[in-house]
């Protein structure tokens, strides 16, 4: 059955990094592009890493009830566009790579095609240093992302699987396995 694979850890633990790796490793799923109000990183392109759109417009995506699920993180709003996901979901697997509030309403919304993985660090320590490496934010902006840490620990515990992002090769091939055994399972 396909499936809609939610990938969810605290920023900076590799999620983009091992995302990318499963879609090379893996043409049959597709990635869904979320809308944002944050602004691009530099080297992110508008509809590659996220539609980049503006509250006003984001709000109005709300009205018209064009997302799965939204959440305001880190003061922008992230949201899973809904006919994307459907449409994609009729044909292949769906990977979202989303923070853990958004994957546990998708869990609500369709239990029996959601499946939830948490990818966690070898430690805290080693977070702190791939998000301070990653030089894409500022250090208040990593203190904040760093605080969520906890809360996001305790939300794991809801999650199917937990896979930590030790050696990048290992952990892709853990999470490509997840993927194939969970495809292949009704
Ligand atoms: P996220 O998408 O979870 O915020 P990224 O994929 O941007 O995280 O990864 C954060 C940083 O950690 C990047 O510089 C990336 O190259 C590095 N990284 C990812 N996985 C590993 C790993 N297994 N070992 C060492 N560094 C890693
Ligand atoms: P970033 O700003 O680092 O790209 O993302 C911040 C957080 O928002 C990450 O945990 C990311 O997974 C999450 N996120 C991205 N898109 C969505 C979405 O559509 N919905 C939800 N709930 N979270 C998202």
């Amino acid at each position: 059955m396909n499936k809609l694979f939610v990938i969810s850890g605290p920023s900076g633990v590799g999620k983009g990094t091992l995302v990318k790796r499963i879609l090379a490793a893996d043409r049959d799923v597709a990635l869904s592009v979320s809308c944002t109000t944050r602004r691009p990183r530099v080297g992110e392109q508008h509809g590659r890493e996220y539609f980049f759109i503006t509250r006003e417009e984001f709000e109005s995506h709300i009205r018209a009830g064009d997302f799965i699920e939204y959440n305001e993180h880190f003061g922008n709003l992230y949201g899973t566009p809904r006919t994307f996901v459907e449409e994609q979901l009729a044909r292949h697997s769906v990977i979202l790579e989303i923070e853990v509030n958004g994957g546990l309403r998708c869990r609500d919304l369709m239990p029996e095609k959601t499946v939830l993985i948490f990818i966690a660090p070898p430690s805290p320590e080693e977070l702190e240093e791939r998000l301070a490496h990653r030089e894409t934010e500022t250090a208040e902006q990593r203190a904040e992302r760093l605080g969520r840490v906890r809360y996001e620990n305790e939300q794991k515990k809801k999650y199917d699987y937990v896979v930590v992002n030790d050696d990048l090769n290992r952990a892709a091939e853990e999470l490509c396995s997840i993927i194939r055994k969970e495809t292949n399972r009704n």
